[in-house]
Parts: C-alpha cells; sequence; structure tokens
C-alpha cells in the first residue's frame, strides 16, 4: 500500500479496497483532524510506522515505537530462510538475537510449530514491545535481556538456529541517510566504524551457543556479505552454506554451519 493509503485505512478503520469501493465512507471532523495530524508528523520525517504505532511484516502487524527498529522487507528474507533449514528439524531451539520489536522470534515461533524461541536484547524497552506483539500473537517465547551473549549468561541451552539482524551502519554513514532513521534508535542502526563491530562478537561467540552443526542465520548490509564471510571463516568455527539474495539481487542473509 502507499502510505497515504496506510494512514487512510488506518484511520478509518477499514481495507484498501473499501477505500475505493465503498460508497458511505467518511472523513468527519475528529478523522481529518486525526490525518492532519499524521500528515504534520510525517513531513518531518518521522516513519509512518511511529506515527501509527504499528508496521506490518510477514502479513502480521506488529507494535512499533522509537525504542525498536521498524521491520523491515529485507528482514522477512532472514525469516523465510531460517523457516526453511528448521522445517525438517524436530522441535527445534531458537535464538533471535537482537530481536527488537520480536518480528524475527514471534514470526519463527507462529510458523514452526513444536518450537521454541528465545529472543534477547540489550533495550528493556525494546523487551517491553516485543513481549507486547507476543502476547498479540499468541507466541511463547523466552524473553531475555542483556548485551548481545551476555543476555545468555544464567542459561545452559545450545541452539538449533541463532538469527540476527545486528545493527550494521558504518559510523562514517550516518550523516548521509534518510532523515527518517534519525527517529529510530540509534543502538540498533550503529554498527560502529566499520559497521561490522556485532558481526565481529558473532562470529568470536555464536558457537558457543550452538549445538554441533547448529546454524547461524545473519543478515547483512548492502556491501557486507564478503567481510561477513571473512569474520565467519577467520573464526575456524563456521562453514558457509548459502548466500541469500534479496530482491534487487543484494547478498542479503548468511548461512553458516557450525563446525562439528
Ligand atoms: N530483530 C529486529 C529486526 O530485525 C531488530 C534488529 C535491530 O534492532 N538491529 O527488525
Amino acid at each position: 500500500m502507499k502510505e497515504a493509503e496506510v494512514a487512510l485505512t488506518h484511520i478509518l478503520d477499514c481495507d484498501r479496497a473499501s477505500l475505493y469501493l465503498e460508497q458511505g465512507l467518511k472523513l468527519d471532523k475528529e478523522k481529518s483532524r486525526e490525518l492532519s495530524q499524521v500528515f504534520l508528523r510525517r513531513v518531518a520525517f518521522e516513519p509512518l510506522q511511529y506515527i501509527l504505532g504499528q508496521a506490518e511484516f510477514m502479513g502480521l502487524d506488529f507494535k512499533v515505537n522509537n525504542h525498536v527498529l521498524i521491520p523491515r522487507p529485507e528482514t522477512e528474507i532472514l525469516v523465510e530462510t531460517a523457516a526453511r533449514y528448521m522445517k525438517g528439524v524436530r522441535s527445534p531451539q531458537i535464538l533471535d538475537l537482537g530481536t527488537g520489536s520480536g518480528c524475527i522470534g514471534i514470526s519463527l515461533s507462529r510458523m514452526l510449530a513444536g518450537s521454541s524461541v528465545s529472543a534477547s536484547d540489550i533495550s528493556a524497552a525494546a523487551i517491553e514491545v516485543a513481549k507486547a506483539n507476543a502476547k498479540e500473537h499468541s507466541a511463547k517465547i523466552e524473553f531475555l535481556q542483556g548485551d548481545m551473549f551476555a543476555a545468555l549468561d544464567n542459561k545452559s541451552v545450545l541452539y538449533d538456529l541463532i538469527a540476527s539482524n545486528p545493527p550494521y551502519i558504518a559510523k562514517k554513514d550516518f550523516s548521509g541517510l534518510a532523515l527518517e532513521l534519525s527517529y529510530e534508535p540509534r543502538m540498533a542502526l550503529d554498527g560502529g566504524d566499520s559497521g561490522l563491530d556485532y558481526y565481529r562478537r558473532i562470529a568470536d561467540g555464536a558457537s558457543d551457543y550452538l549445538k554441533p552443526r547448529g546454524l547461524l542465520m545473519l543478515e547483512v548490509g548492502f556491501g557486507q556479505y564478503a567481510h561477513v564471510e571473512d569474520l565467519l571463516r577467520a573464526s575456524g568455527k563456521f562453514e558457509i552454506l548459502e548466500k541469500v539474495n534479496d530482491y534487487n539481487s543484494i547478498a542479503r542473509v548468511l548461512v553458516a554451519r557450525k563446525e562439528a
């Protein structure tokens, strides 16, 4: 849907087709005031999803606010890839590392019957949002708070899959970015000087939390795939299984397996 359609269907509480087909739809005074408020915030570059408090991901509505990254369509490729690999695994144990709104873990939990999903984040405010989304979508998720693998400090479980869409924007690139991004939590975006800080930490630490031959799936930013592959190879702990491109033929998801 176009943004104007998203705003109108939200305010009128109807679907897209009704906007065009339903004769009786009216924008009364209150609703047109609401719509103006939306436009005023939007022209100041605030993302529509924050204004409306919701974003669509994998066909589901997720609650969002400025404590969580807005789920992106590219991340659906990570979820679909993860589901493809986990389909054959019985009762898979899955970790969504840096869950934000919860979009990855919640989607996987719903797609994979019998799965156990844990979701971690450094931000308590993000976990609050993810919890609300899990409740809304009837997903039973274990939430863990902490900085990357520190969130797992008191746990002894090993996972079949760790999936993550870590912060990956390089510091030097921030100034040239769309103004909308300034509304999103910096810590969800900032990947350090090279943008690769979190991939480095994941390459170092992830194998300690995976079963033998457990899988690691990472979303990567534009132009980062080869660097992340190098980091994982250099760790000596992973073999690379697959590179998945997005719809613009940009390498977007890396699948690696912990060496047995
Ligand atoms: N896992 C969440 C998402 O993919 C949050 C990611 C992040 O904050 N970097 O949208």
